[in-house]
């Protein structure tokens, strides 16, 4: 008779994909720079931070790469994402956890964003735009992948991901 065992059986590989080895590191905005604002309630074009509590979950949250629950303490914040001042040095709205992050990104992309329209802009050790390699990314098409090869050319410092309609940042992908 046939052993049915679970245990005679070697264990399945986990099927997680993003669980492979990235070339590519993915955070959010600046936490230090995050800890700063917070401190000082004041953003970057200088309005005040006016927390609320969500009442709807689901906002995209660029400190911690979740997306929000209902009883959240959130805030809308003005933004510039960029670690050096520059003609390129764009800022914007984006939403954050007003008092504390539920947990920190660990690197990799979240899953939610392949499905989403996203918009890649490699920027170049020169703090400009790295025209050449900017592109559209549509929902299912390989939007790490898309990363991974912007960040394999030389010229590129780190790309910046931003939702296609209303263009608010979505993260930062660095050389892991
Ligand atoms: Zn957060």
């Amino acid at each position: 008779m046939k052993d049915m065992t679970p245990t005679s059986a070697p264990a399945p590989a986990p099927a997680r994909i993003h669980t492979r080895t990235q070339s590519a590191r993915i955070t959010g905005i600046d936490l230090d720079e995050l800890a700063r604002l917070r401190e000082s309630g004041v953003d970057h074009d200088g309005n005040p931070v006016q927390p609320f509590t969500d009442d709807e979950g689901d906002w995209p949250m660029r400190c911690c790469l979740t997306d929000s629950r209902v009883g959240d303490r959130l805030a809308i914040v003005n933004w510039s994402p960029f670690p050096w001042h520059g003609a390129y040095r764009a800022a914007g709205p984006i939403v954050i956890h007003a008092d504390r992050c539920p947990s920190v990104p660990d690197g990799s992309l979240p899953e939610p964003f392949e499905q989403r329209r996203q918009i890649l802009r490699g920027y170049g050790h020169h703090h400009r735009i790295v025209y050449r390699l900017g592109r559209l990314v549509e929902p299912g098409t390989g939007l790490l992948a898309a990363i991974e090869e912007m960040l394999a050319d030389p010229e590129v410092d780190f790309v910046q991901s931003h939702n296609v309609l209303a263009g608010c940042y979505s993260f930062t992908a660095r050389r892991a």
